[in-house]
């Protein structure tokens, strides 16, 4: 008898686990990472993606790419190869800096936009920032500083390079200029904060705050900046856009992106941060690299290898 219940109640029992099995949950877990630089804090926020095809990269024999990518295992397909964008937010004790504010507001990625979202996932508020570090002034790194004209950090003071503000801020005053859309985008994030009066601009190789450090890195752009974190003998550097293609660059860092405005001077900024980064055993973190984007740079023969950090505990 009891063998003949067990027979019956046995897919029933079967039936009764599989039901008990939550499904997928299908969306990604928050997009934040943190880590100390001494006393500060560090946490990379995700604002979503992009895809940079490989018709984009210049001064590689375009058949050299695939077999770079493939060996990265990176996510790549007709449209090019998934790239991230990443802020930074680094609390100093003294300020809560954002270096970067993501896509929302413009409508180049619709992939992108959720670092507002994750900043607040990973334990703060807009209103929280009281300074925004502006690494240059593409779409995808101040579109996300205003929406509809209203600035999306309340309390911050917005900080950029003088020759990028010079730049890209200028009133248009040409339409057929190639670059006026981006213009277009860069006025719609800064403007808001300009038309405030807490927009500052500054010369490369300022100390902006006790132990913040604005680096000469222009090249992708007229004034693009690097921003170097020093609390307690470790160090920090957000690097915006020095590194587009991580599968690439690393290892050829004389490879350029269509977007660099002055081609050379691109080059000559990554092979320059490239030798430092490894001579400093600097941490750092990009813009555009797999998220968080944080890691360290080793020689790797002629060329670099990038180290990604570790998911750890905090100190
Ligand atoms: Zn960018």
């Amino acid at each position: 008898m009891i063998a003949v219940l067990r027979r019956c109640l046995a897919p029933l029992v079967a039936v009764m686990f599989l039901a008990a099995t939550p499904a997928p949950v299908k969306t990604q877990a928050p997009g934040s990472y943190r880590m100390a630089v001494g006393a500060f804090e560090v946490t990379a926020l995700y604002d979503g993606n992009l895809r940079i095809g490989s018709q984009l990269l210049h001064g590689i024999d375009p058949a050299a790419i695939p077999p770079l990518l493939a060996r990265e295992f990176t996510d790549s397909n007709e449209k090019g190869t998934l790239t991230a964008i990443n802020g930074f937010l680094v609390n100093t004790g003294e300020h809560l800096i954002l270096v970067d504010g993501g896509n929302a507001g413009c409508s180049m990625y619709q992939t992108a936009g959720h670092l507002v979202e994750n900043l607040r996932a990973s334990g703060y508020r807009p209103e929280d920032v009281d300074v925004v570090l502006v690494t240059h002034m593409h779409g995808d790194h101040v579109c996300g500083l205003s929406k509809d004209g209203v600035r999306v950090f309340p309390k911050a003071t917005v900080y950029a390079a003088e020759a990028e503000a010079a730049y890209w801020l200028a009133p248009a005053t040409d339409p057929n200029d190639p670059n006026e859309k981006r213009k277009a985008n860069a006025r719609k994030g800064l403007s808001p904060y300009q038309a405030a009066g807490v927009f500052r601009t500054f010369k490369p190789g300022t100390v902006l705050f006790a132990g913040v450090t604005a680096l000469d890195t222009r090249g992708h752009t007229p004034g693009h900046i690097s921003y170097l974190f020093e609390s307690g003998g470790q160090a920090f550097l957000a690097l915006g856009d020095i590194v587009h293609a991580h599968a690439v660059q690393f290892a050829h860092p004389e490879v350029t992106l269509e977007f660099d405005s002055d081609q050379p001077m691109a080059v000559a900024a990554r092979k320059a941060l490239f030798e430092t980064l490894v001579q400093k055993g600097w941490s750092f973190g990009g813009a555009h690299l797999p998220f968080p984007g944080i890691g360290h740079l080793r020689k790797d023969g002629g060329a670099y290898a990038y180290v990604r950090i570790e998911y750890a505990p905090l100190p």
